[in-house]
């Protein structure tokens, strides 16, 4: 880094989230001159070798992290989660049986009316009455046959999670854009799992999609091979130009996330949400949005102060200190401090610092 780089900010956006300084550092570095080649990451041809082996390495490593093995593929895909929505339903509800959703938040909701354009979709469970500030009663049995049933792990702009992924018998399709790789999980439970990388998984720009054999064979309608599963498996996730410099980023992430372990994200992940919500039930000037603590998300913390003053004090208070990103979505307010993977634990240790500054501050007034 240059001598007049200002120093980082810590910062818990929501997505785009934050990056190691490592894999900053690498990914600067590569714009400059890849490997030593000669030519900047940007200009490497996508078709040939050097990013054939990042394609390879990107894919090796999500199925060593995930646990799985030949009977899944993944996918490097574009148009972000979103997009996500409309493939799925497109490529997988058919004639035969609905899809079901399990409505526990804004994107759960999103998905579900994405489908609909396509087929029958059935909300089998929704905590949408109580503004999403809990998880759902999960019904054990769906009762009836369905194409697939969607979920959505972690709920970004709420703060709730499934820390227990309940066995429905249908085949289960999950977005988990906030919470993958944050724990170990039963990936090969999961007939597709798929992420927009802006959070654990890397920069925005591209979106990563894990699906089962047996579901990628069961595509329900012809369909353009851009908006095929099948047909990108077929192409390697090379039917058009991938968004090159999306990929590698995300493999020095990945790569990244190997170093660290799963097993010490997951703990990290545990002890970082379980310092931060013990000073939010301690606090007198902030409450967590999540009462049942069991559906508490350990990725997106969302509270809120006790009135619109101290709100806008802390916001600026922590502004004026370098801290970023814990404005909560803007349809919903409060805050939220998003504790992806490379959110260290020194920072939540100085958020928590300057909430206890902040109480005294006010205290004194
Ligand atoms: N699903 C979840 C759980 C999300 O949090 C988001 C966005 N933050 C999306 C889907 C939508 O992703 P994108 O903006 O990449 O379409």
């Amino acid at each position: 880094m240059t001598s007049n780089t200002k120093a980082r900010k810590l910062y818990f956006g929501s997505g785009p989230a934050a990056l190691p300084p490592e894999v900053l550092a690498e990914a600067a570095e590569a714009v400059i001159d890849y490997n030593g080649s000669g030519l900047s990451i940007l200009e490497i041809p996508h078709r040939g070798p050097q990013f054939e082996a990042i394609l390879e390495e990107s894919k090796d490593l999500v199925k060593m992290l995930c646990g799985l093995g030949n009977e899944h593929e993944v996918l490097w895909l574009q148009g972000g989660g979103r997009l996500q929505f409309c493939m799925i339903p497109m490529n997988f509800l058919g004639a035969e049986a609905p899809a079901g959703y399990v409505d526990s938040g804004h994107w759960a909701h999103e998905a579900a009316k994405a489908a609909a354009y396509y087929g029958e979709t059935r909300v089998i469970a929704s905590s949408r009455p109580e503004n999403y500030s809990r998880l759902p009663q999960f019904p054990h049995t769906a009762g009836e046959k369905l194409a697939y049933l969607h979920l959505t792990t972690n709920n970004t702009i709420y703060g709730t999670q499934w820390q227990h992924i309940p066995d429905t018998g249908a085949p289960l399709i999950a977005d988990m854009s906030s919470d993958i790789l944050s724990r170990r999980l039963d990936y090969s439970r999961f007939a597709m799992f798929y992420a927009c990388a802006q959070k654990n998984v890397g920069p925005a720009g591209v979106t990563l999609a894990v699906l089962n054999r047996d579901l990628l064979a069961q595509q329900q309608r012809d369909l353009p091979p851009m908006l095929s599963y099948a047909a990108h498996a077929k192409h390697r996730s090379l039917l058009n130009t991938p968004p090159v410099y999306a990929v590698y980023v995300s493999l020095l992430m990945l790569r990244w996330t190997q170093q660290q372990t799963l097993a010490a994200l997951e703990a990290e992940s545990n002890t970082k949400s379980a310092m931060l919500y013990e000073e939010l039930e301690r606090n007198r000037l902030f409450q967590p949005v999540v009462t049942v603590k069991d559906h508490r998300s350990r990725t997106n913390i969302t509270f809120r102060a006790v009135s619109e003053e101290v709100h806008r004090g802390f916001a600026a208070f922590c502004t004026a200190r370098d801290i970023e990103g814990i404005e909560g979505h803007r349809s919903v307010g409060g805050f939220r401090v998003s504790l992806y993977n490379a959110v260290p634990r020194s920072s939540v240790s100085r958020l928590i610092e300057l909430m206890q500054e902040y109480e005294q501050e006010i205290s004194k007034l």
